[in-house]
């Protein structure tokens, strides 16, 4: 766990993303006062904020299924917990799969979930916001349109710190065009009037192995994919976005791909207009 800090810092980054508990598993892991303590003093040493934690992808606060549902919700909880602990800023989720109900009922549940499991907890004294991310938007999946996540978000404003995480990735499988110029304008636009720029606290920066509207979450490396290169370059340097958090999700295929992907953004960040 703190060893993600120190890794970070290698790699060139400042700031980061982690798993606190193993991402396919239900077993949380047990985390221990001195791994905390560490991870804060490794943060402050080198500077890297925000720490973004990902939920575990086995969490489903949409499911339809009374058990699965139960065991969704505690194991947010304890993603919650974990969070604070650790002094995280950001935990992003996943807002779940409807399938077995409709959409809008997925939504409310997903939101009514994220209140039930945060119940108690004080996410405003531990300055921890949960970000809903967009998502791909296959079969059942909630997330795939800026609205569905606005909904989200409406529905838990003044409830529990909410926000949200914008995937590049899933943003173009979805169908969105953030390829050409005038595409990622208006979508840039239809995002500020869904969900509010403002609200994108943290960017998923990851290019795509799939085609526009294909629904395949398949990430690829920045610059590489369907997206390219210069899509990116325009959102490192929009300054309505300059509040936001850059990471990268792209895959390790060679070693060293990982501290490539930092320094491609980084190189595509160093001009702001
Ligand atoms: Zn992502």
């Amino acid at each position: 766990m703190q060893n993600a800090a120190e890794r970070a810092w290698r790699l060139g980054c400042n700031t980061f993303q982690i798993f606190s508990s193993s991402p396919r598993q239900w077993a949380p892991y047990e985390l221990s006062r001195p791994q905390c303590d560490e991870m804060k003093r490794l943060r402050d040493h080198y500077d890297l904020k925000p720490l973004v934690i990902h939920t575990n992808y086995l969490i489903n606060l949409a499911s339809t299924t009374p058990l699965f549902l139960k065991k969704s919700v505690e194991s947010f909880r304890g993603e919650v917990e974990r969070a604070l602990a650790l002094c995280a800023e950001y935990l992003v989720l996943h807002p779940g799969s409807f399938r077995g109900a409709d959409r809008e009922a997925g939504l409310l549940q997903t939101a009514a979930a994220i209140a039930a499991a945060t119940q108690g907890l004080d996410l405003v004294k531990g300055n921890l916001t949960i970000l809903i991310e967009n998502t791909a938007g296959a079969q059942y999946s909630l997330g795939g349109s800026f609205e569905q996540i606005a909904e989200v978000l409406d529905r838990l404003r003044g409830v529990v710190p909410i926000a949200a995480c914008i995937d590049t990735c899933h943003t173009h499988v979805a169908g969105y065009d953030i390829v050409s110029e005038a595409g990622m304008r208006d979508t840039l636009a239809h995002l500020d009037a869904t969900v509010g720029l403002k609200n994108v606290r943290v960017w998923h920066c990851n290019d795509a192995k799939a085609a526009r509207g294909s629904k395949l979450d398949r990430h690829q490396h920045v610059g590489k994919g369907s997206i390219g290169r210069e899509p990116f370059r325009r959102l490192l340097s929009d300054s309505r976005l300059a509040h936001a958090a850059f990471i990268a999700e792209t895959p390790i295929d060679a070693p060293g791909d990982d501290k490539r992907n930092v320094v491609v953004l980084k190189t595509l960040a160093t001009k702001i207009r």
